[in-house]
């Protein structure tokens, strides 16, 4: 049957998967625990596709769909980069992660996870913790994210945090000439798990923070132990005159609006898809003299931090793989500078040589 004839639903999956060469995506439904989830393998040549589960509310199914396919891509590049041996996954389940969850479900989802036979291991995202790890383990060993006390590596934030502070200390050095952090400004936005631990770093380095959130209580616990951080209005973190603007709360905030407000010079943060529209937003900031320091590449510590988990976790080796984040980003920034192309492409294009290189030599997993 030729392609064209197939109804608009059927071309819809298949024709997304080829876009961005997907291998395999798994749909699964059960009825009695109202399970209803998909599961997207980007790439396998490096190893096992690993990425977390996100439990969000989608509208429609297209959207959870796209949601999907773009994230499990995302993973295959970071996973690249940090030089680890993993390919790019990730699930989505639809649903409300605060109303929704049960045990059964998660379960169910770990007995699908675990009909790919380890080609995809799943760990956390968002709207999930370690209690939906517990459950997906009892009926899959491939999962991570799993808590300390079972042998798992607990909280990645922490790991996270260091790899976005060296990716910021290798940008720093790329556009001042100097790693040092010592009375650069630096504003945060989100003082999360992730936000508050860069916080830690950049007082101890000497650095002048500024921080957002839109939960005052968290600033208010940040700013006791760090008295000397500068607490700011959520909207006003795009107007101050700063060095470095750190996203670590939401995608997308690197976009028409905020890129006429920003006074910095790097943008060096933990946040997923910074960039509004990659193409066109990754060549605004170069041409705006900004340098971006690509999500993926800096904030890989918690993929670091889930892989040393499946080795036999060891929380020193996973800091220093982190630290090397620092000498990569240096990489990037060379190329991108040497080649004249933004910074995200220099990390895509690193991260599909590394890909290719392992394929073509028949090393695939
Ligand atoms: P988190 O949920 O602990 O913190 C996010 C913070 O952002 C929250 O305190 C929230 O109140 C705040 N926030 C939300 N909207 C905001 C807004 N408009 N303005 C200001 N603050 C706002 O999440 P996290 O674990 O700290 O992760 C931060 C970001 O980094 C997320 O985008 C996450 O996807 C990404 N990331 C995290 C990890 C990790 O290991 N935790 C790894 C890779 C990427």
């Amino acid at each position: 049957m030729a392609t064209s004839t197939l109804p608009v639903t059927e071309q819809l999956v298949l024709s997304r998967m080829e876009k961005y060469d997907h291998e395999e995506v798994l749909f699964c439904h059960d009825r009695t625990t109202g399970l209803k989830a998909i599961i997207a393998i980007h790439n396998t040549t490096l190893g096992p596709a690993l990425g977390g589960t996100r439990m969000w509310p989608y509208q429609n199914e297209a959207e959870a769909l796209h949601d999907v396919l773009r994230l499990s891509r995302g993973m295959t590049y970071k996973s690249a980069l940090a030089g680890l041996d993993l390919g790019g996954g990730k699930a989505v389940i639809i649903g409300d992660a605060r109303t929704q969850k049960t045990e059964a479900m998660f379960r169910r989802f770990g007995r699908f996870v675990d009909s790919l036979n380890g080609r995809y291991i799943t760990a956390e995202d968002v709207g999930m913790s370690t209690t939906e790890m517990v459950n997906i383990r009892k009926e899959t060993s491939n999962v991570a994210g799993l808590p300390e006390e079972m042998g798992g590596s607990g909280d990645p934030s922490p790991v996270t945090a260091y790899g976005v502070y060296v990716g910021m200390k290798a940008a720093a050095k790329t556009a001042y000439g100097s790693d040092d952090l010592k009375g650069r400004k630096v504003s945060i936005q989100g003082a999360g798990n992730v936000g508050h631990a860069l916080v830690g770093h950049l007082v101890k380095e000497g650095a002048e923070v500024f921080l957002t959130d839109i939960h005052p209580e968290k600033l208010d616990a940040i700013k006791r132990e760090f008295p000397a951080v500068n607490l700011v209005a959520p909207e006003a973190i795009y107007d101050l005159d700063v060095d470095i603007y750190s996203p670590c709360a939401l995608g997308a905030t690197v976009n028409d609006d905020t890129l006429k407000r920003l006074k910095c010079s790097v943008i060096a943060g933990a946040a997923n898809n910074q960039l509004a529209n990659e193409e066109l937003h990754g060549k605004a900031v170069m041409e705006k003299g900004i340098l971006y320091a690509p999500d993926f590449l800096i904030n890989a510590g918690g993929i670091i931090n889930c892989a040393w988990e499946r080795k036999g976790y060891n929380r020193q080796a996973a800091m220093n793989q982190t630290e090397e984040i620092y000498n990569t980003a240096l990489r990037i920034f060379k190329a991108s500078a040497d080649l004249g192309i933004p910074t995200f492409l220099a990390a895509n294009q690193a991260a599909e040589h590394r890909v290719s290189s392992m394929r073509d030599a028949g090393l695939r997993f």
